[in-house]
C-alpha cells in the first residue's frame, strides 16, 4: 500500500465516554440507534460501526439502502440491526427485506410493495412509519394514517409494526421551539389515534442528538443519535441548555473522537516582499519560512480558511498563508523552529497543550460542524487509537 497525504485517528475512549453522556440523559431504557448516515459523518462506516458495537451499540440508522449496504458489510455482530430512514429504490427492497432491514415508510404506495416483495421473499418487511407533524419534509400525511393502519393490520404476518416516529425541523435552535412543540404535539395526537386502531408500533422515536439532550419529552423508546456520538455538540444552545440544567458555568462531557493529522511536505524561505502561492492574497511583510502541507480544498480542507485557518506543528499554531490550493497549502512557520519535512502537522486535535477544534474552522467559514466532517474524503485512511 501506497501512503495517504493524511490520516484519520478515532478515539475508542472518547467514543465511549459520549455514549455514556447520552445514557445519562435519556436513561437506561430508551434504545440508542447510531445515525451513521454520509460514512458517519465523515467519520467512515468502515472504522465507526465496529467503534460503536464495542459500546455496546446495536442499531444504526442511514439515509439509504446504498450506507445501509455499506454498514452490512462492516457489521461484527449478528443482532446489530440496520435503519433506512431516507431514499430506498423499490428495486431494492428484495434485498433489504431478505437482510432484515428496517426501513422508514411515509407513503402509503410503499407499504403496498413492501408487502408484496415481502410475501415474494417469504419475510415479513420490518417498518417505521414515518408520520406528518409539520417538519415538510418526509413523512405520511395526517389523514393516510388510518388508511394506514388498518392496512399494516391486515398484513401484519408480511408487515411489521416495527416503528412510529417523526424528525423534528431544528430543535437545536431554541428559535424554532414554537415548532418543535407543536410537531410534538402533532405526534402525540396521531399515536392516539393509532391507539384506538389497536394495532401498535413496538416502538415510538422522534428525538436526534438535540432532542436526546435537552427535551426529555421527545425521548421515548428509541432515540437517533448523529452528532453527539462523535463529540460535537448540535449547537451553542444546546450546550447552553445542558450548563443551565446542570447549574456548571463550563462542563465538557462530550470529547470530540476525530483528529486530522498529515506531515509537512516541504520548507522554503521567503523573502520579504515575495507573494505565496497563487496569485496575490499574501505577500510577506518580512523575510520568513514558510511549509508545505500536502491537504488542499479537494481532501475536504475547506478553502474558505485561506489565509485565516490554523494547524499544528510542534504543538505550536501555524496560520494559513496564501490561497487553499486542490491539493496543497502552505503555513507560516516562521516561530516555529527547526521545522522538517516529515514533521506531524495536526489539522483537526491536539498536539502538546494546543488544540484545533472543529468549531475554529466553522466559526469562519459559516459551516455547521456536521458539513465539515461529512466532507471529509471516504479516500482518507481511518484508524481507530484508543
Ligand atoms: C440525521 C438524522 C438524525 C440524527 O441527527 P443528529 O442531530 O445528528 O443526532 C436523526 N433522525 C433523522 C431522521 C435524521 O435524518
Amino acid at each position: 500500500m501506497v501512503k495517504h497525504s493524511s490520516r484519520i485517528f478515532l478515539s475508542q475512549s472518547a467514543l465511549k465516554q459520549n455514549y455514556r453522556f447520552i445514557r445519562e440523559k435519556i436513561g437506561p431504557h430508551p434504545v440508542i440507534s447510531s445515525v451513521v448516515k454520509a460514512n458517519a459523518f465523515g467519520h467512515g462506516i468502515g472504522v465507526f460501526v465496529p467503534m460503536a458495537e464495542k459500546c455496546g451499540i446495536r442499531h444504526f440508522s442511514v439515509a439509504s439502502s446504498y450506507e445501509a449496504w455499506k454498514v452490512k458489510e462492516v457489521i461484527t455482530h449478528d443482532d446489530s440491526r440496520i435503519m433506512i430512514m431516507g431514499i430506498l429504490y423499490p428495486e431494492d427492497l428484495t434485498w433489504v427485506i431478505e437482510n432484515e432491514i428496517e426501513f422508514f415508510v411515509f407513503d402509503f404506495v410503499q407499504l403496498e410493495n413492501a408487502l408484496k416483495v415481502a410475501q415474494e421473499v417469504g419475510k415479513p418487511a420490518v417498518v417505521h412509519l414515518e408520520v406528518e407533524t409539520g417538519g415538510n419534509r418526509t413523512g405520511l400525511p395526517p389523514e393516510m394514517l388510518e388508511k394506514a393502519i388498518r392496512f399494516l393490520k391486515t398484513h401484519k404476518k408480511f408487515l411489521r409494526f416495527e416503528g412510529m416516529c417523526t424528525h423534528f425541523a431544528g430543535i437545536e435552535s431554541l428559535a424554532n421551539q414554537f415548532r418543535i412543540q407543536r410537531q410534538l404535539k402533532a405526534f402525540q395526537e396521531m399515536y392516539k389515534r393509532v391507539k384506538k386502531l389497536k394495532h401498535l408500533p413496538r416502538l415510538r422515536h422522534t428525538a436526534c442528538s438535540a432532542a436526546a439532550l435537552a427535551f426529555p419529552d421527545t425521548v421515548m423508546d428509541m432515540v437517533r443519535i448523529g452528532t453527539v456520538q462523535f463529540g460535537l455538540w448540535p449547537s451553542p444552545d444546546i450546550y447552553n441548555m445542558h450548563l443551565l440544567q446542570t447549574g456548571k458555568v463550563q462542563d465538557s462531557p462530550l470529547k470530540r473522537i476525530l483528529t486530522w493529522k498529515t506531515d509537512v511536505m516541504h520548507v522554503k524561505k521567503v523573502k520579504k516582499d515575495d507573494f505565496v502561492g497563487y496569485g496575490t492574497s499574501f505577500q510577506a511583510t518580512r523575510d520568513m519560512t514558510v511549509a508545505v502541507i500536502p491537504i488542499g480544498y479537494s481532501n475536504g480542507y475547506p478553502k474558505a480558511l485561506s489565509n485565516r485557518g490554523h494547524v499544528l506543528i510542534h504543538g505550536k499554531k501555524a496560520t494559513v498563508t496564501g490561497l487553499i490550493n486542490m491539493n496543497v497549502f502552505m503555513v507560516d512557520v516562521s516561530h516555529i523552529p527547526d521545522v522538517e519535512v516529515g514533521d506531524d502537522v495536526v489539522l483537526i486535535g491536539k498536539q502538546n497543550n494546543n488544540t484545533i477544534t472543529i468549531k475554529s474552522f466553522t466559526q469562519i467559514t459559516d459551516a455547521i460542524n456536521n458539513e465539515l466532517v461529512s466532507r471529509l474524503p471516504t479516500a482518507i485512511p481511518r484508524r481507530t487509537v484508543r
